[in-house]
């Protein structure tokens, strides 16, 4: 029998409705039975311009807006594709066709790009004018339905159309706090965006728990640091660009000892950052996850932070994971795919029946990344398959050298990547965006033959402006490689 639950946000409003459910910067804050009301509401004017087996993109920023948006449609049973605001208009067309949305709805400011898709659109504003429909509003949530499709951020290619049943976010959800632990004090702050697993999820996790989220339209150092240390937030989600300028923010500044959780995952922790923070006693918690596992999948416990530096941690409670290569599990220390299995992964991507063949096998989804795990089975993410520099027979991983760079405080940032090279088959080259305008090529290769064998020392620096990096700011290397091909 299919499982059946009361609607989350229907029951959390029951349970605590005058709990703080979301609270932003410019001081407004919702309880959950505004929340509620306002999503139940939205739902109503909603149902004039849906029908109940159509898919509805959302496009929109950070906002309370969103999240109703959201919310009504659930109440709606309509699933919901979640687009990303910084592609352009041409892309966000091909992910409308691709995951079949026929409805968007957006902001007045993001309105003129949702038009440009030729589906139809209408805005928050205009919901919010019309009137309400005399609809019957499902106060149930069914569990194996589809409840959301989100697009991978295209770091390695084009995006997929990740499903996400109820059921997947409500593991994720569940597993994230048996191992972060709920404490009544609990704040969570959203700098994320919601188009993307990793800020969703924070949105889901408040109505589930019970815990107010900290809403920011986007990462802005400034109010992260401010909500830090005056607004009571205790865990805040990052990836590693958005924790290092937080860490540059705060200088010689503690937080308070309510602030209990930086969140770093989608994408490799540079060591440097790592060690910093160690240094200046911010307790970063390192995750492992991906859009196919509706966000954290390993998680690196507090307690073993130290003893296990650059770890991912171990896989959450109902999750699996393995190393495995060919098929067959490796032994521990010895690099292959990280392949996962668990009640929080999707059941695969939207009409993209090749890439799901090439993912699943027996449950298991294969994640494209390259990992080992240690004797005591915790997880070391090494780089994407895909990124893999192959020169001489001998495998040369980016982000070893990556993180190599970035201990030179001349160095901002920095992306490696494989040069086709007649001889060697691939050499890795690097890109270097400059924090010290005095640093020449020479000074970088120096370094790094200090640190790394010959054969993984970038055989060219080239000094860019910036790097290419998608929504979540993530490296984009396969750009990187396009500048040099
Ligand atoms: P695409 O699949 O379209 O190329 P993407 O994989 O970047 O994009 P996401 O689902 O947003 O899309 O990101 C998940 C990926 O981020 C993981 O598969 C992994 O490569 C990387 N990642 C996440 N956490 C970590 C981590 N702790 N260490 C290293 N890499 C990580
Ligand atoms: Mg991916």
């Amino acid at each position: 029998m299919e499982a059946v639950m009361e609607h989350w946000l229907s029951k959390r409003a029951a349970l605590s409705p005058d709990t703080l459910a979301v609270e932003t910067a410019e001081g407004d804050s919702w309880t959950f039975i505004q929340l509620y009301d306002e999503s139940v509401l939205f739902a109503k004017k909603l149902a004039n311009y849906t029908d109940p087996k159509q898919h509805v993109g959302i496009l929109s920023n950070n906002s309370l807006d969103m999240i109703i948006a959201f919310f009504a449609c659930t109440y709606l049973e309509i699933p919901v594709v979640l687009l990303n605001t910084r592609l352009t208009n041409v892309e966000i067309k091909k992910q409308c066709e691709s995951a079949d949305v026929t409805l968007i709805l957006t902001t007045n400011t993001l309105k003129e790009k949702a038009v440009s898709t030729a589906v139809s659109v209408n805005t928050f504003t205009e919901i919010h004018q019309s009137d309400p429909e005399s609809v019957r509003i499902t106060h149930t949530i069914k569990m194996d339905q589809l409840c959301t499709m989100m697009f991978t951020s295209g770091t390695t290619g084009t995006a997929k159309a990740v499903m996400h049943q109820f059921s997947n976010h409500w593991s994720s959800a569940i597993a994230s706090a048996l191992n972060l632990s709920l404490l009544p004090t609990d704040k969570w702050l959203a700098c994320l965006p919601l188009f993307h697993i990793g800020g969703l999820s924070i949105i889901l996790k408040g109505v589930i728990y019970g815990m107010p989220v900290y809403l920011l339209e986007k990462f802005d150092e400034q109010l992260v640091h401010k909500a830090i240390i005056n607004n009571g937030v205790s865990i805040v989600s990052v990836v590693s660009v958005t924790c290092s300028r937080l860490l540059e923010k705060s200088g010689d500044e503690k937080y308070p000892e309510s602030f209990r959780c930086m969140l770093l995952g989608g994408g490799p922790a540079p060591r440097s950052l790592l060690e910093k923070a160690k240094h200046k006693g911010v307790p970063i918690v390192q995750t492992y996850g991906m859009t196919e596992t509706s966000s954290q999948i390993a998680t690196l416990n507090a307690n073993d932070a130290i003893r296990k530096n650059g770890s991912a941690g171990q896989a959450l409670f109902s999750a699996s994971l393995e190393i495995r290569k060919e098929g067959k599990q490796l032994p521990p220390m010895e690099i292959g795919e990280i392949t996962v299995r668990g009640p929080m992964v999707t059941s695969g991507y939207y009409k993209r029946e090749d890439a799901n063949k090439a993912a699943f096998t027996d449950g298991w989804l294969s994640t494209g990344d390259l990992g080992y795990k240690d004797e005591e089975g915790f997880l070391y993410v090494v780089d994407r398959r895909s990124d893999l520099i192959i020169s001489g027979g001998e495998n040369i991983y980016p982000a070893e050298i990556e993180d190599c760079l970035l201990t030179m405080s001349a160095i901002a940032e920095a992306g490696v990547a494989g040069r086709p090279d007649s001889y060697w088959g691939q050499i890795p080259v690097a890109f270097v965006v400059k924090a010290d305008s005095a640093l020449t090529d020479n000074m970088v290769k120096e370094h790094c033959e200090k640190l790394l064998a010959p054969y993984k020392v970038p055989k060219q620096i080239y000094f860019v402006e910036s790097l290419p990096r998608n929504a979540t700011k993530k490296i984009q290397r396969h750009k990187l490689m396009d500048w040099i091909n």
